[in-house]
């Protein structure tokens, strides 16, 4: 059986991150991933805002890897194409302790580096967001803020990592770990895997994993965040991210532009056992709903297209736990909670200084491009708008999802790309496909069928 150099375990934005940065050198590398597609955890279900990390707690390893991350996915985007709406955030003050909290919020952004933030006044934050429920008293503009395409950030990374010879094993999920002299043998669901060093980048799994590396460090609690989707009718009414004053329940509820042209609400802060349930409940949607009334209450008036949550793997520690056991070459990177998304990147810089000290990382000669990946954002041109394409491709002018506007050749490229999709909905995240108002109601059959038949 063939010994890989190192095994990355988990698909989301960190472990692709890691396995592509670590798959540029000379090392035979193994991502695996315990479901059937990549970016099907956490990282498909967030508010999708590529952080500055202005409100992160000054000093820590979150604060350094979120403002480094910044600007390393807002690099890496330009090179692939993820999309990127560069809106800015104003951070609204609805009573006069809040209002009283701005000037620290401003210190404690410039503690962490960031230092474009400016206090605004009522009549400014009016201005720029008129459709703002009556009371807010002043506001904190960062206008570095940004919207992100998190799907086809995770897909990029994973697709990188492929392209640069990593071999993907989804359906892999790691069972037991056994760490022998040379190497450690990984029972996974679909047979051994053995690696010389093992990195764990398994998100809500990370603390059953590294359990099985004999530590008891830390426990995940799944800290599920619900959101609504409102139609695009109601995107001119949040023209940039609105976010509310940080507490210590968290960043809370924010309304934000999505990357698809929509309108979000959310998320909850709901710390839960059950690391599966990503499904939305009644009380979550109605705390939005009551939430969003006092925020912006036209926006309550709208529809909303789609509801989904997320789970964010809280530790219990206030920073990210990344750590290397040399004796058991084996690194964790646990406690990614809710700005894994913008940090992935400079998460796997920080994953390759630590691993440098005992495999040579140097970049290998003749590496490939990044992939230039389909664009999915609504801001930026689409194949259907594409007379030039269209003109070589006829398929980019047949259009299968109406709501969204998906045409017959992105669906084609997606089942046809280097990772294709496992299911309906990995096709979703690669093309929005199903992802509109109708929600499939329309199109679901004939992507259905499209997809079965380039199976066959
Ligand atoms: C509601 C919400 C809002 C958020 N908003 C933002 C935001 O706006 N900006 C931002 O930067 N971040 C945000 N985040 C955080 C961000 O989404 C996460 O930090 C990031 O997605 C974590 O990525 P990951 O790769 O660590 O985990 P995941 O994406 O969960 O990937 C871990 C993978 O490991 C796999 N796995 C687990 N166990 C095993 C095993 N035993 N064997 C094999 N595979 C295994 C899982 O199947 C999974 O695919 C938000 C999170 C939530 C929930």
């Amino acid at each position: 059986m063939n010994t890989y150099d190192v095994a990355v375990i988990g698909g989301g934005i960190v472990g692709a991150a890691v396995a592509r940065l670590v798959g540029g050198t000379t090392l035979s590398v193994a991502l695996l991933e315990a479901r059937d597609d990549v970016g099907d955890g956490t990282s498909k279900a967030n508010t999708a805002i590529l952080h500055t990390g202005f409100d992160a707690k000054p000093g820590t390893l979150e604060s350094r890897l979120v403002a480094r991350g910044y600007d390393l996915l807002g690099d890496y985007a330009q090179a692939t194409g993820i999309p990127v709406e560069r809106t800015g955030a104003l951070l609204v003050a609805w009573t006069d302790e809040q209002l009283d909290a701005l000037p620290g919020l401003r210190a404690k952004a410039e503690r962490n580096g960031y230092d474009a933030c400016e206090i605004v006044e009522a009549a400014e934050v009016y201005r720029r967001v008129p459709a703002l429920g009556p009371g807010a008293l002043g506001g904190l503009t960062v206008p570095g803020e940004s919207v992100i395409c998190t799907w086809t950030t995770n897909l990029a990374l994973a697709t990188d990592a492929v392209n640069r010879g990593v071999t993907l094993l989804r359906g892999h999920r790691v069972t037991q770990a056994h760490v022998g002299p040379g190497a450690t043998r990984l029972a996974t669901t679909r047979g051994e895997v053995t690696a010389r060093w093992v990195v764990n980048a398994a998100g809500l799994g990370a603390d059953a994993l590294d359990a099985l590396f004999g530590h008891d460090r830390f426990t995940v609690t799944p800290r599920r965040g619900e959101l609504l989707v409102f139609d695009k009718l109601a995107r001119p009414l949040a023209p940039c991210i609105v976010l509310p004053v940080p507490s210590s329940a968290g960043k809370g509820v924010l309304v934000s532009p999505t990357i698809y042209g929509n309108v979000m609400l959310g998320p909850t802060a709901e710390d839960l056992t059950d690391r599966t349930a990503t499904g939305t409940s009644e009380a979550g949607l109605r705390f939005l709903r009551e939430k969003g009334a006092a925020l912006m209450p036209r926006l309550m008036k709208e529809e909303v297209t789609a509801t989904y949550a997320g789970l964010r793997a809280a530790s219990g520690h206030d920073d990210y736990l990344i750590d290397l056991d040399a004796e058991q070459r084996y690194l964790l990177i646990g406690g990614i909670r809710s700005t894994g998304l913008t940090a992935g990147m400079a998460i796997a810089e920080h994953a390759g200084d630590l691993l440098k000290g005992h495999l040579d990382l140097s970049p290998r000669a003749g590496l490939p491009a990044p992939p230039r990946m389909p664009n999915l954002g609504e801001a930026f041109p689409r194949p259907y708008q594409d007379a030039a394409a269209i003109a070589s491709d006829p398929e980019y002018g047949r259009i299968v999802c109406f709501c969204e506007r998906v045409t017959r050749g992105e669906i084609r490229d997606a089942l046809t790309s280097a990772i294709p999709p496992a299911g309906p909905d990995g096709l979703r995240r690669r093309t929005r496909a199903m992802n509109g108002r109708c929600q499939g109601f329309y199109c679901g059959a004939r992507v259905r069928e499209i997809f079965e038949g380039e199976k066959k």
